[in-house]
């Protein structure tokens, strides 16, 4: 308000010139120059000082300090009221008429004009023409005068007209600045909020892009080129329909249609060195005063990290960590996928069930880390084999399962080309592994089957698994297929087994003995040996039952019942004076000996029936490889120690080498009966025996020949070997307790005949 009157000063001064010049102009013939010109110089004054206010205001580059300029601005329209006024006492001539008549024409000129000038001061308003009009009217009454009293009137009641009028002009005045001054607010805080605004798109760390009507980008903010690590000048102007990711084209589509709109998902942005990422675009119409849309605003938040999070969780669940290859829990979905594809359309294919060869040896020799390695090259090598289509999926340890859909026409052809493929397989895993220097031998043993779309998931991987393990039994690196017979076959092998728990609880397990003689023919010892006499089956061979028992985690039950059955049976014939037995000895596989507690309860039963150690011999058969450091070895020592004499049996068939007898506490050897079997039709194993009987000599090792079914074989034997013992169908089978002893009452062994030795 004070800017506005400020604003007033040059016009209202030079108004005031004009109007000072023009009343001393017209009272010139009235009055005395001097008395003229005193005014006008006081007038004049006033319209200096008014001009410095103004042009000391105008000087501030800041307007502040209000009062003061609004107060020395008011003393200037008091000099200015205060000089009009004074032209009622010095130039009006009550005897002058004209005088009196020129200065209310001047008075009401410049009243007037001061409420058109200076409305915007309610003050000035009231007071100006209330002063000068008001102080002329009282003239004019004073002067008492008929005329001039009527004339007083007309003043006053046009004073009362002009003081409303001033009144509502004011009014209006102050409305319209103050609407003025409201529009200057809002503007100025529009273009605020504009930059606000600009600043925040410019801030945010979403992306930002809008594009118009023609789907052509037309902005984005920093954040937008930074996600997609692109350029203001490679973006704008592209149209989103021709972008690379045509993903979010259809919610881009729907928002032009005035719908918002949200995409989630992969996104492959154009002209970006980044490969994909995750996004979340919320589009949004932006709509005209008439509501048709002109552009369409698209925010992008960036969500691949946490994407790739979810997306290694879930290959944690569905992928196998070290070779990267499904896992059981994937595989299944996919079978079960396939399955019910293929009950709708049926289609050969097969599932192939694969176990490597080896891989606990190789595992317990060269260590996890070896054992990894191999899983790994293993897996590549098949996956040389497959089609894109074919899931190679790990079950866990060195077992995996391959899923073939589709191959060939028809039954007939799936098998020829699942031959094929099993062949490519084994020919791959074949092949030498070289690893870390060290070079590995492996394959597979294969289980297939067809994939029946009636047989359910489980039935099928039980097959495949089925035939695997056939495969594995017929000797390693084999395909098997899967079929009925071999169900039947599972299903005689279960029950046997459940025959043999309950023999074995119920204590239906026999130990027959069989002779053993010296070679004058005189029995010197006996070996103990295992029967199960099936109420159905008749005798079983511990040949079948010994390997169930280890498959069936019971071997620890059978040994320790050998060990008691012997040791009671040893006892008995120790305190017979008829009996003159050396000896016996029971066989123990060593995975008998692997056993917890099985040396101590070998000592207990030593104890308990108070024998000697050395009338007892164990006959550890070499089926197994015995590791240095391993539990087995160091229980062999501790039932050495014990003074319980230990052979290897079976010398020559299995793993045994001659670093076994110097290493481990050996003081005997069995030669296996196949080898006495051959002696008399093959000169090699002649060779062969007798190498094997010379080196035992070297040990001072203790011999004993099993399998001696003839005399002549028997002669020969003697002379190979005369201090040896040796047992065999010659003299007598394995028999049960009391036929045993009715054998040894008839005598030894005529020899007689023989040739000295
Ligand atoms: P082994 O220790 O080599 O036992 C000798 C096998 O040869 C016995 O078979 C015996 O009946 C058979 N035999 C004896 N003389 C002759 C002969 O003149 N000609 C022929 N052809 N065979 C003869 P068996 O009793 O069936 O035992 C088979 C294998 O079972 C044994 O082989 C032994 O390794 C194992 N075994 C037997 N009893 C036990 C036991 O209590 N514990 C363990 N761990 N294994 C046992
Ligand atoms: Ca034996
Ligand atoms: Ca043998």
């Amino acid at each position: 308000m004070l800017g506005e009157r400020m604003g007033r000063i040059p016009p209202n001064v030079a108004y005031l010139l004009i109007a000072g010049g023009a009343f001393v102009f017209t009272m010139q013939e009235y009055h005395p120059l001097l008395r003229l010109e005193t005014w006008l110089a006081f007038m004049l004054l006033v319209v200096l000082y008014r001009v410095v206010v103004w042009w000391f205001y105008r000087l501030q580059e800041e307007p502040s300090n209000f009062t003061l300029w609004d107060n020395l601005s008011f003393l200037g329209s008091f000099a200015t009221t205060l000089a009009w006024f004074s032209i009622i006492p010095l130039f009006c001539d009550a005897r002058e008429p004209a005088t009196v008549y020129i200065a209310g024409l001047f008075l009401t000129a410049v009243a007037s004009g001061g409420v058109l000038t200076i409305r915007t001061d309610r003050r000035v308003v009231l007071a100006y023409p209330l002063f000068l009009l008001g102080g002329y009217a009282l003239w004019l009454i004073l002067q008492a005068s008929s005329g001039f009293v009527a004339l007083a009137l007309m003043v006053l009641v046009y004073l009362s007209f002009l003081t409303i009028t001033a009144g509502q002009l004011h009014r209006e005045h102050l409305k319209t600045i103050r609407q003025t001054e409201r529009l200057q607010r809002v503007s100025q805080e529009h273009a605020r909020n504009e930059q606000y605004l600009s600043t925040l798109i410019d801030q945010v760390p979403v992306g930002i892009m809008k594009f118009d009507r023609e789907f052509h980008i037309t902005g984005c903010n920093p954040a937008y080129l930074e996600l997609f690590q692109t350029s203001r000048e490679q973006l704008i102007g592209l149209d989103v329909l021709e972008l690379k990711d045509q993903r979010p084209v259809n919610v881009f589509k729907q928002a032009l249609a005035g719908k918002e709109g949200v995409y989630e998902g992969e996104y492959r942005p154009t002209a970006s060195p980044i490969e994909r990422m995750f996004v979340r675009a919320h589009v949004v119409p932006l709509a005209n005063e008439e509501g048709e849309v002109e552009e369409v605003l698209c925010t992008v938040e960036d969500l691949t990290d946490s994407w790739e999070k979810e997306q290694k969780i879930r290959n944690m669940a569905f992928y196998d960590p070290l070779t990267g290859i499904p896992n059981r829990k994937l595989l299944s979905e996919r079978l079960s996928q396939l399955l019910s594809l293929y009950r709708r359309r049926w289609q050969p294919g097969a599932m192939f069930y694969l176990d490597l060869d080896n891989f606990k040896d190789i595992n317990d020799q060269y260590g996890h880390p070896m054992g990894d390695k191999l899983l790994v090259e293993a897996v590549q090598r098949i996956r040389r084999v497959l089609r894109e289509e074919d899931t190679l999926a790990r079950m866990g340890g060195d077992e995996f399962v391959i899923l073939l859909p589709g191959v060939g026409e028809d039954e007939h052809s799936m098998i020829l080309q699942v031959e094929k493929i099993s062949a490519r397989i084994h020919q791959q895993l074949r092949q030498p592994m070289e690893l870390e220097g060290i070079c590995l031998h492996t394959d597979a043993s294969i289980g297939v089957v067809s994939l029946d779309p009636e047989a359910s998931e489980e039935e099928l991987l039980r097959r495949a698994d089925l035939a695997m393990y056939r495969a594995k039994e017929n000797g390693r690196g084999q395909t098997q297929f899967y079929d009925q017979k071999l169900d039947e076959q599972l299903r005689e092998r279960r029950s046997l087994q459940q025959a043999f728990r309950l023999a074995l609880e119920q204590g239906g397990l026999e130990l027959f003995f069989q002779p053993i003689l010296d070679m004058k023919g005189q029995v010197v010892a006996a070996e103990g040996l295992m029967r199960w006499a099936d109420p159905e089956r008749g005798m079983v061979s511990p040949e079948v039952f010994i390997p169930m028992a280890e498959e069936m985690g019971l071997i620890a039950e059978v040994g320790s019942r050998t060990l008691e059955m012997g040791c009671a049976q040893l006892s008995q014939w120790l305190s017979n004076p008829g009996m003159c037995l050396q000896y016996i000895s029971l066989n123990a596989s060593p995975s008998e000996l692997a056993t917890d507690g099985y040396v101590e309860h070998l000592a207990h039963l030593l104890a308990q029936y108070r024998i000697p150690p050395h009338r007892l011999k164990l006959e550890i058969t070499e089926s197994v490889l015995l590791k240095p450091d391993s539990d087995e070895v160091r229980r062999l020592e501790q039932i050495r120690a014990l003074g319980v004499d230990l052979l290897i049996d079976d010398f020559g068939t299995g793993y045994a080498s001659l670093e076994y007898m110097a290493r481990y506490p050996f003081s005997g050897l069995k030669v296996d009966r196949s080898f006495i079997s051959q002696l008399l039709d093959d000169r090699n194993t002649y060779k062969l025996v007798a190498a094997m009987l010379a080196i035992a000599e070297q040990f001072g090792y203790r011999v004993v020949l099993e399998g001696v079914e003839n005399l002549t074989i028997l002669n020969i034997l003697r002379k190979l070997v005369p201090h040896s013992h040796f047992q065999g169908y010659v003299y007598s089978p394995p028999l049960p307790v009391e036929a045993f002893e009715t054998r040894l009452q008839q005598g030894g062994l005529d020899v007689s005949h023989l040739d000295e030795v």
